[in-house]
C-alpha cells in the first residue's frame, strides 16, 4: 500500500510537471530531480511560509544568503573533515554499496547474497578544485550544510546589527552529501536544500528554547496542513547524540516508506562558535552590556529539508475520491502551498468571444495571484488537471457569461459551484486567498 503511494506520488509528479527525473533524456541521472513548472511553485510557498514565520513575523530574526562554497578551514573547525563519515561495505559480486548501518548481515550483500566487503569509512562531503590547478592546495567543498554559513558570520552580525540575545540567523540553501544509500524519490538525494535556524541564547537559557523550538516547529507543519497522526516528535536517545549535542529531537513524518526524519532541533551548547574561534584566531564571544560578561552564546538549531516537507505535504495531500463511476485525484494542500491558487478556462474554445474573456480575466487575476489559463481540453479533463496539482478555484467563462457577466467559480475540495459577478470575481477570490503568504 505505501510502496503503491509513493508510485502514485511520483507518476503523477511527473505527469503533472510537479517533479522530473534529472537529465532525463540521457536515461536520468540516479537519485537527482528536477522540480517542474507546479513542483517550484511548491517549493518557493513552502520557503516562502518558512521564511515569512520564521524571519518577517518576528523581531528577534535575521536572514541571510551564504556562499555555498567556504573556506576549507571551516570543515576542519566544523569536525566534518574528521567526523562526517558512514561506514560502507560493497558487494564483491553485484558491486552494489551498501551503509553498514542498514546491514543485519555485515558479511553477505542482502541483494545477491554475495561477498561484502569489510566495513570501510566513507566521507559524506563532495570534493571538487578551486581555480586551475587541481592540487591540494585548492581543495574545496560543497557544504554538506547550510549551517556553517551562519556560524561564520555571527559576528559580522553583532557589528552590523547589534543583535542583543536571544536572536537566531535564518538561511535557506542548497547543501550537498554524497550520500551511500540515496533513494525514495526526494526523501535522500545527493544535492538538496535545507531551511535552517541558529538561534543563539544565554547557555542558562538553552534548555528552555530548546522546548520552545520543538514545539514552534511540530506545530508549524501542523499550521500549513499536516494530519495529526502524522507528525511526531521523538526526541534522540543519549547514545545517538553527536558528540556535541545536548540534546535532539527529530520531528518525523509518515511517510510512504514509514516514520522518518522531516526535521532535528538540536541544542549544540557553545560547541560551533567555540570551534571557529579557536580555529580562525577570532574572538567569537557575545558582550552582554548589563551584566558586563564575556561568552559563548548556546545554540538551539532547527534544521529542515525543503525536499522533505515538500515530500511530506504532497503525501499528505494525496487524495483518491469516489466521484460518480470515477475516482478523482485531488492533491488537498493548504491555500499558502497550492502552487496555482486560480484556473481560468473558456467552456467554448471555438467561441472568439468566451476565450477572449476568459483571457481578459486570466490576465486580470495574474496580477494578484498565481493564476493559470487553459483551453485544451473538455471541461472534465481540465477540472481532473487543476485538482491534480491542487489549484484551489477553477473560474469558467460560458456563454451565459456574456450576457449576465457572471462565471461559475468551483471549490477544489467541497466542488461546489457558485455563479459569481465578474466585477466582484477578484476581491472574491482575495477573500478566500485571505492571508496567503
Ligand atoms: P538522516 O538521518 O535522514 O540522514 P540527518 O540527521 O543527517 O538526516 P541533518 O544533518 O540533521 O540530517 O539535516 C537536517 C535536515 O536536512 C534533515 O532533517 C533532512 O530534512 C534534510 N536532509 C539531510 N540529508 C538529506 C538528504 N540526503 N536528502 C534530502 N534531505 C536531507
Amino acid at each position: 500500500m505505501a510502496q503503491d503511494l509513493m508510485e502514485k506520488i511520483v507518476s503523477l509528479c511527473k505527469r503533472r510537471g510537479l517533479i522530473f527525473q534529472s537529465s532525463d533524456i540521457y536515461g536520468g541521472l540516479s537519485n537527482t530531480w528536477d522540480y517542474g513548472p507546479y513542483g517550484v511553485e511548491l517549493k518557493n510557498n513552502v520557503k516562502r511560509a518558512w521564511w515569512q514565520s520564521n524571519v518577517y513575523e518576528r523581531n528577534d530574526m535575521f536572514g541571510m544568503d551564504a556562499a555555498i562554497l567556504m573556506h576549507p578551514k571551516v570543515w576542519e573547525a566544523s569536525g566534518h573533515v574528521e567526523n562526517f563519515f558512514d561506514l560502507k561495505s560493497d558487494c564483491k559480486n553485484c558491486k552494489k554499496r551498501f551503509k553498514a548501518a542498514d546491514l543485519k548481515d555485515k558479511l553477505v550483500c542482502p541483494e545477491c547474497k554475495g561477498e561484502l566487503t569489510e566495513a570501510r569509512p566513507f566521507n559524506l562531503m563532495f570534493k571538487t578544485h578551486q581555480g586551475p590547478v587541481a592540487d591540494d592546495a585548492s581543495l574545496i567543498y560543497l557544504r554538506p550544510e547550510t549551517a556553517q554559513g551562519i556560524f561564520v558570520n555571527f559576528s559580522n552580525l553583532l557589528d552590523s546589527r547589534h543583535p542583543k540575545l536571544p536572536f537566531g540567523m535564518a538561511q535557506i540553501g542548497k547543501a550537498f552529501r554524497n550520500e551511500i544509500t540515496p533513494g525514495n524519490f526526494t526523501f535522500r538525494t545527493r544535492e538538496f536544500e535545507q531551511m535552517e535556524i541558529e538561534y543563539f541564547v544565554k547557555p542558562a537559557d538553552a534548555d528552555k528554547y530548546y522546548e520552545y523550538w520543538v514545539e514552534l516547529r511540530h506545530n508549524w507543519y501542523l499550521g500549513l496542513g499536516l494530519k495529526k497522526e502524522n507528525l511526531r516528535k521523538r526526541p534522540h536517545a543519549k547514545d545517538e547524540l553527536a558528540h556535541y549535542a545536548r540534546a535532539c529531537t527529530d520531528i518525523e513524518y509518515n511517510f510512504p516508506i514509514g516514520w522518518s526524519e522531516l526535521e532535528g532541533i538540536a541544542n549544540r551548547a557553545d560547541f560551533d562558535l567555540k570551534q571557529h574561534a579557536q580555529f580562525s584566531g577570532k574572538d567569537l564571544q557575545y558582550f552582554d552590556d548589563a551584566a558586563k560578561e564575556r561568552f559563548f552564546p548556546f545554540i538551539i538549531e532547527p534544521s529542515g529539508g525543503v525536499d522533505r516537507a515538500v515530500l511530506a505535504f504532497l503525501t499528505d495531500a494525496y487524495h483518491e475520491e469516489k466521484v460518480k463511476k470515477d475516482t478523482r485525484v485531488v492533491l488537498k494542500l493548504h491555500k499558502d502551498l497550492a502552487p496555482v491558487k486560480a484556473a481560468v478556462f473558456p467552456l467554448l474554445k471555438n467561441r472568439p468571444e468566451i476565450v477572449e474573456l476568459a483571457k481578459k480575466i486570466a490576465a486580470d487575476l495574474k496580477k494578484s495571484f498565481v493564476t493559470t489559463y487553459d483551453d485544451t481540453g473538455a471541461i472534465g479533463k481540465l477540472y481532473r488537471r487543476q485538482d491534480e496539482v491542487g489549484t484551489l478555484y477553477c473560474v469558467t467563462i460560458d456563454v451565459q457569461s456574456l450576457e449576465d457577466k457572471q462565471v461559475t467559480v468551483r471549490d477544489r475540495d467541497t466542488m461546489l459551484q457558485e455563479r459569481i459577478g465578474i466585477d466582484k470575481l477578484k476581491d472574491y477570490l482575495l477573500g478566500k486567498l485571505k492571508g496567503c503568504s
